[in-house]
Formats: C-alpha cells, structure tokens, sequence
C-alpha cells in the first residue's frame, strides 16, 4: 500500500505564518496580504506545490487532519494558485463538505430551498468535475426532486452512495484539482501564456461564506476604476443570494443606476465598507484591485483579489494616478507601463470586446486601425478621398510612386514585403495602419482580391485593417479612439526626466515634424529628402533635370527645384524651434522618378515635349539590375554633383532665413550610402564650397554639421577613417542589415516566415535588430568612429531605432540618440526609462 502524502507543512494563513509565492502560488500570497489589512477573509489554509504535486502523482493522503481546521462542519471551497495569475489553473471548487448532515443544518438556518440548490449544485459539480461521471446524468435544474435525482444518479453510476465524509470529498477534489494542472492541454494553454514547463501549482482551501440568508447576502466583484479607460469608476457585479464569481452574472447595479436596484440603495453600509476595502488596498497593495467579496446577512467577508485586468490605455492611467497620490514612486509608474503597449494610445484601436471575422492575416507592419472601402490604386485612393470616402489602399506592393495614394489612404494592405519594405516604412512614418505580406492574391484585372479561404473582395468592399494585431477583418469594427490624454503626457514626462539616451524622429515632411513635435522629440534624426520630390509640380521639374542633355541644362532645372527645396527646409527649421534637424542628401536611382508604363511615358514625352522613343530610351538607359545596390546615395552625389549642391544651397539659404527670423539653426547635413572615405572627401569639398558661398552672398554666418550614414558594411569597417570628415555616423541599419545578410529588404517577406519558423533566424532581422551580426558591425564602426574622433556623435536611424532591444543595444554601447519614425517616439522614450532605470548606463568597447 502507498504511503500518504505526509501534509503536515500545509499552513493556515494568518499575517505571520511563511507563506512563499513560489511555494504556496500568488492568490496564497495575495490573500494573505488582505489579512494583514485586517480585511475579512475567511479561514484559508494553503498546500504547497510539492504537497500538491505528490497528489497529482497518485501518492494516497489522509486529508482529515487538513478538514480538522475547519471543525465539525466543515464547508469549504478548493482554489488554484498557480506562481502567476496568469497561468489559469483547474476552476474552484465550492461547497465541498456539504452532505445530509449539513443539508439539514442549512435546512434549518437558511430554509431547505436553498439548502437544496447548494446541496444540488455540490453533488452535480463534484459528480463531473471530480468522480468523471456523464454530464448527461447531472443536469437537473433546482427544484423538487431534483436533489434526489442527482443522488440516485451518483449511486447508480458509481455503486456507492454520495460521499458523506468531508475529509474524503475534500482528498477527491484536491487529486483532480491536482491533475487537471499536469494534464496536456492545461500545460501548453499555460505555456502559450509564459508559463515554464515546470510552472508548479500551490492550493487554497477556504472558509464557505454562504452569500444566502436573510437579510442582505450574495456575491459579487466590485473595482474602482474602469478597466479600459483607467478612470475613476465603480463597476463590478453583485447579485443576491448567489455564491461564486460565475454566480454573479446576473446583477444588482453596484451604484444608485436609473435602470434598477443598486447594491448601494440596499445597504450603503455595505457598499460604504467595500469602497474602504478598495482604499485600503489601493493604498497598502499599491495597486487597483478587484475584490471578490460575499455577504452574508450584512456581513462582508473578501474572498479573493485581483490586479484590475486593464488594457494599455488603463494601464497609464492607473499608474500615473497612483504616483500623482504618492502610493507609488514615479520610478515604479514607469516600470509599471510597458512600452510597446504604448503605441496602442497613439491610434485607434479595433475594441478587444468587439466580434472580429478575419479575413486574412499579414505582418502587422504599423500600428493602429482604420475602417474604409478597398481600392486597388494610388488614383483610386486620391479619387475616394476627394469623395471624402474612407479607404484602404491594397497593393502587390508599393513604390514612391503610390505615395500620394498612401496619404489619401486611411490604411495600406500589400501582399509582398516585410518589415522594412516600402510600404511600411512609409505607412509607420505616416502612421497609417498597415498590413504587409498578407495571405491574399490580388487581381488587378478584376479589381478583387482573394483571401486564404477562397473569399473573394472587391473594389468598394469595406474591411477593417488591424494593424496592431496584422489581421485584416470583414466590414466597419468598432473602434477606441487614441488616448494621448494627461496621463500619457505626464508619463512620457517623468520618462525623459530620467532616460539617458536621446530620442530623436525621421521626419520627412512638416506634417511629420508636427508628429514629432507632438510626441517631443529631441529634434529630426533623419529627413529623406527624396520624398520631398514627388509632388506634381516637383516630379515634373525633378523629370526634366533627369533628361537634362548638359551640366547646364541639369543646373537649370535644379534652379527651379532649389526655391523649392529652400522652403521645405525653412519649414523644418521653424516647425522644430531650434531641435535639430538632419538632413539626408538625395538618397534613391533616378529611375524612381520616371514612369514605367507605356502611358505614364507618353505623357512625360509630351511634358517634356520629346520624342516617345527618347523618352522610352533614356528610362531603358536608367534601368539597372540591382538599383538598391546601383547608382544611389553618395554615388549620385559623386557622379551628377549639383543635385547635392542644390540641395546643400537650399539647405544654407534656409538656415540664414530662419536665422534672420530669429531662430538658432546648426543645420546637420548627412550622407547616404559611403562605403569609402574618398566619397566623403569628394562631396565635403563642395559642400564647404555652397557653404562659403552663401556666407559671400548673404554675408551671413552659419555653421552646419557634416555627417555620414553608415548603411554598408564597408563603412562600419571603415569608420575610423571616414570619422576624420564627418562630424557624426548614423547607422542607418535598414540597408546596413540588406547588405550585411545579401537580403533585399523588399522580397525577404516572402520566406521570412520559413526562415523564422525553422529558426534560420530567431527574428525578421529588419524587425529586431540582429546584435549578432548587425550589431557587430555597429560596435566596430562606433569603436573605430570615436578612435579617431572622440567627440563624433554615434546613432541608429534605421527602422530599428524604435524597437525597445534596438534601444538597450544601442545605450549599452555608448550611442548618443536613437532616430525613429515619429509614432514610435513614445514607445522609444519610455523603453529608454525602463533600460535607463533598470541597467546602469555602461559603454562597450569592441
Ligand atoms: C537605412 O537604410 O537604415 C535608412 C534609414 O535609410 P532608408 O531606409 O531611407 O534606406
Ligand atoms: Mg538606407
């Protein structure tokens, strides 16, 4: 025979006994928390997780000494308490104890309808949940009869009459309370939430308090803010003559309510204890909870608590007001939020309470949702936002050319891409919803696309895409709207008060300035330049330079664009009062700018009245294999300089401008793509030359800073020598991670997924940094930078910059700013704090 579970260390909870969160499980630790506030629990004795493991692995124990505790008439109920709260656990047990005796007892003190339904609901439970039974023979609803039923049923199922013994009922249901935690499914639900494999589970057996009797009795929840906004708010559930969390559904109306009775109106006392339950918590707990609490003719006894379940918006709330009323540090407010939850207070939000039919699943490539009617181009998106009509533009992918439809767009959804494709970069700088590499085949003849289940969706269709989650849904969802209230601010406030890396924006137009300023950043960390071209008039004179047959003719179309580029510049600097502000010089192939269908060529030929063949053959002659690793960047800058002198020009004329009207402008100039220190040479020396001849001109004075963007793995290794020109290195890790790993940044999203799947890489490289490789390559530029000149600014403005592992990387290695799309600015801010809370700030040294 085996040998019983020796469970002499069970504890019984009292302010002082040992009771170990590890050991005994979080809801043991928590309620003995709430005895030590003097609040109400019943007697509670908790089993430790290696008792209750012993059960689960079949080992026979005496429970008598444990029912002991509860004297004579013992009526209990069994809870989990799994290490966190949110590894689920096997469901409580009440009532376990109640047999004939105890049913006459109640009978008597409670009237024998209850007694019955207790009884009743007992036999039922215990029947399925515990002896395994056919559900099919216990569903009888209360009512005469009904008792016997389930007891006669017990018997025949079983050959033996409804266990009389509280100890044993009390052994039967820890042993299947037990083994439902090792079962399969139970393991993996825990694990899908975080749980290790050996997560282990403690048990709780406590005190019934009835919740029936005369008087006012029942059971309920009751918290103190609202669980989606974090505001100030009673809500919860009570109804009377109930027991159990389950019971509670249908309700009493805590608070006086228009629509019926309030537990309020029945007994303020009651309801004026509960609400100094919640203080006292709130202010001894350091956290908004939810009490669970059963009454019982007016007497208040708390079962349990539990953290507010909040979503992120309440989340900030909630620990902002609790560091505003001195319950917690402003340190602890900060670690309390996490900061990728933040981006769901930037945008709106499809409601986590509201159906959603997914239509198909993609990247989820920028935050946020938008509802809107598809269309399959950037026409049809300029079209329907004329109309003032909502919609989603859904491409294979997109390119410069679909920028304005992007604007016009309320969201973008392509089938191809990856993180860093265009479409997401361009869709987070906007912050536009967008999905990228979505399971859907367009049709572009048919104006419809397809999704996995063989749905079809056409132009006009209306569909919501969530960007946050990458799910693409069926119809208008309801919506949260952004929450960029007080208590963002003031977090985001406290969180620069103690980071220690900056956090600046990439920020290409005023609207995107506006963004950053919004979200106070510390000044623009990259502008792209290029995409101040693709307006009509622009993309015209840009064409015109492009087919220039002369330096001169180039000169005399670049003329045209330099007022023009002097005033978006202007703007920046003024938007920005003073932050500063770095340029990127003209960056992408040419042939962006040229049409690429015969139609689209045939009205360039007649906007630059030439012939159609010459037009056809200039845009053949620009056409490369690889453009990404062609004529782009500083080699543009090289080889066609007096678009970097143009450029440069309406950069210093615009800084003298804004100088004039008052502001303090050190311009940061920055150039793309280097891989050798020669190109840096070559392009300072003109640009110093624009700079000395504006100064002549203006007879102004000015300074600017002159940087390079180390986006090739040559320029890391080169750093040291290219540091000797250039007043700072950015990284831009977007095509740095391209070329580093030979991956076009515009088709990795086709098997990015295999590649992950099959942990080739742990992570879509474009998406998280890769501090392996990437991040060598980081350190070793940074290093060999700042050998040659210790005073160089180092930072990221690739994509990466936002990411909260991209931030710890980038502090840990000594880096000045990080650069990011404006929308990911208050995420990067508060992952600033956490890190600069949490890590010392140290320098690593390759
Ligand atoms: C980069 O390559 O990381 C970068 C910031 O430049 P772009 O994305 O414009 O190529
Ligand atoms: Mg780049």
């Amino acid at each position: 025979m085996q040998k019983p579970v020796e469970i002499a260390d069970f504890v019984t909870l009292t302010p002082t006994a040992e009771v170990d969160k590890a050991r005994h499980g979080w809801r043991a630790k928590c309620l003995q928390r709430l005895i030590r506030l003097d609040l109400p629990v019943p007697r509670t004795v908790a089993l430790p997780a290696d008792t209750v493991r012993a059960i689960a692995a079949g080992q026979v124990f005496d429970a008598q000494a444990l029912a002991a505790v509860f004297g004579p008439e013992m009526l209990v109920s069994v809870r989990p308490s799994p290490e966190n709260p949110e590894w689920g656990g096997p469901g409580t047990v009440l009532n376990v104890g109640m047999n004939d005796d105890m049913h006459a007892v109640l009978s008597n003190t409670h009237g024998s309808e209850a007694a019955d339904a207790l009884y009743l609901r007992f036999v039922q439970l215990y029947s399925i949940h515990v002896a395994r039974l056919d559900p099919d023979m216990f569903q009888q609803e209360p009512g005469p009869g009904s008792l016997e039923a389930a007891l006669d049923a017990y018997e025949e199922e079983t050959d033996e009459r409804f266990p009389q013994s509280g100890a044993r009922q009390l052994a039967e249901v820890l042993r299947s309370m037990a083994r439902a935690w090792e079962g399969t499914t139970a393991r993996l639900l825990r694990q899908a939430k975080g749980a290790p494999p050996d997560a282990v589970l403690g048990l709780l057996v406590q005190e019934m308090a009835l919740g029936i009797g005369p008087g006012l009795s029942g059971s309920g929840t009751i918290q103190f803010v609202d669980g989606v906004t974090g505001g100030p708010q009673i809500t919860g559930r009570f109804r009377g003559q109930s027991q159990g969390r389950k019971a509670a559904v249908e309700t009493l109306y805590l608070t006086r309510d228009p629509r019926g009775a309030s537990l309020e109106e029945a007994d303020a006392k009651v309801f004026d204890t509960l609400k100094e339950f919640g203080a006292r918590c709130r202010v001894k707990l350091r956290e908004e909870m939810q009490i669970e609490f059963t009454i019982e003719s007016g007497e208040v006894h708390v079962i349990d608590a539990v953290r507010v379940p909040r979503s992120s918006r309440a989340a900030v709330r909630i620990a902002v007001a609790l560091a505003q009323d001195e319950v917690i540090s402003r340190e602890d407010a900060l670690l309390r939020v996490e900061p990728r939850a933040i981006t769901e207070l930037l945008h709106y939000q499809v409601d986590p309470r509201a159906p959603r039919d997914v239509l198909a699943r993609g990247i989820a490539a920028s935050p946020g949702a938008a509802t809107g009617k598809i269309v399959f181009s950037a026409a049809a998106a300029q079209a329907s936002a004329a109309r003032d009509e909502p919609c989603i533009l859904v491409r294979r992918e997109t390119s410069p050319e679909d920028i304005r439809g992007m604007h016009a767009a309320v969201a973008v959804l392509t089938e191809r891409g990856g993180m860093t494709s265009h479409a997401a970069v361009i869709a987070r700088g906007l912050g536009l919803p967008c999905i990228v590499g979505a399971e859907i085949e367009i049709n572009g003849r048919e104006r419809q696309f397809r999704g996995p289940k063989g749905r079809i969706f056409r132009e006009g269709d209306t569909i919501t895409l969530d960007g946050t989650n990458g799910e693409v849904l069926v119809g208008a969802a309801e919506m949260l709207e952004p929450a960029l209230d007080d208590g963002f601010r003031t977090l985001l406030h406290w969180a620069d008060l103690v980071r220690d890396i900056g956090v600046r924006a990439n920020a290409d137009t005023p609207d995107d300035a506006r963004t950053a300023l919004m979200f106070e950043a510390d000044g623009i960390g990259l502008a792209r330049t290029e995409h101040m071209f693709f307006d009509e008039d622009r993309l015209t004179v840009m064409r015109e330079m492009i087919f220039a047959d002369s330096p001169e003719d180039r000169r005399t179309a670049l003329d045209r664009l330099l007022p023009m580029q002097r005033a978006d510049f202007l703007m920046l600097f003024e938007l920005m009062k003073g932050e500063p502000v770095c340029i990127r010089l003209f960056d992408p192939p040419l042939h962006e700018f040229l049409p690429h269908d015969r139609e689209g060529m045939r009205e360039l030929a007649e906007a630059l009245d030439r012939p159609l063949s010459e037009v056809t053959r200039r845009v053949e002659a620009l056409s490369e294999y690889n453009p990404m690793l062609g004529m782009r960047g500083v080699r543009l800058g090289v080889t066609v300089p007096e678009i970097y002198d143009m450029q440069a020009r309406a950069i210093f004329e615009a800084t003298v401008e804004a100088i004039r009207r008052g502001a303090e402008v050190v311009p940061e100039i920055m150039i793309p793509l280097v891989s050798a220190s020669r190109e840096v040479e070559i392009v300072k020396t003109r640009i110093d030359a624009v700079a000395a001849a504006v100064r002549t001109e203006t007879k102004a004075n000015f300074t600017y800073r002159l940087g390079v963007m180390v986006e090739t793995p040559r320029a890391a290794l080169r750093a040291g020598e290219i540091a000797e020109h250039a007043a700072f290195l950015s990284f831009g890790t977007n095509d740095l991670t391209q070329m580093t790993y030979g991956l076009s940044r515009d088709d990795a999203g086709r098997f990015m997924s295999t590649y992950v799947n099959q942990q080739v890489y742990s992570e879509d490289p474009f998406h998280i940094l890769d501090v392996e490789g990437v991040g060598e390559l980081l350190l070793i530029g940074a290093g060999r930078g700042r050998g040659a000149r210790p005073d160089i600014t180092i930072s990221v403005c690739g994509e990466h910059g936002g990411n909260p592992e991209s931030i710890a990387f980038c502090r840990a290695a000594g880096f000045d700013y990080v650069s990011c799309s404006p929308f990911r600015v208050p995420v990067a801010r508060l992952a600033a704090a956490h890190f600069a809370l949490l890590a010392p700030r140290g320098r690593a040294v390759p």
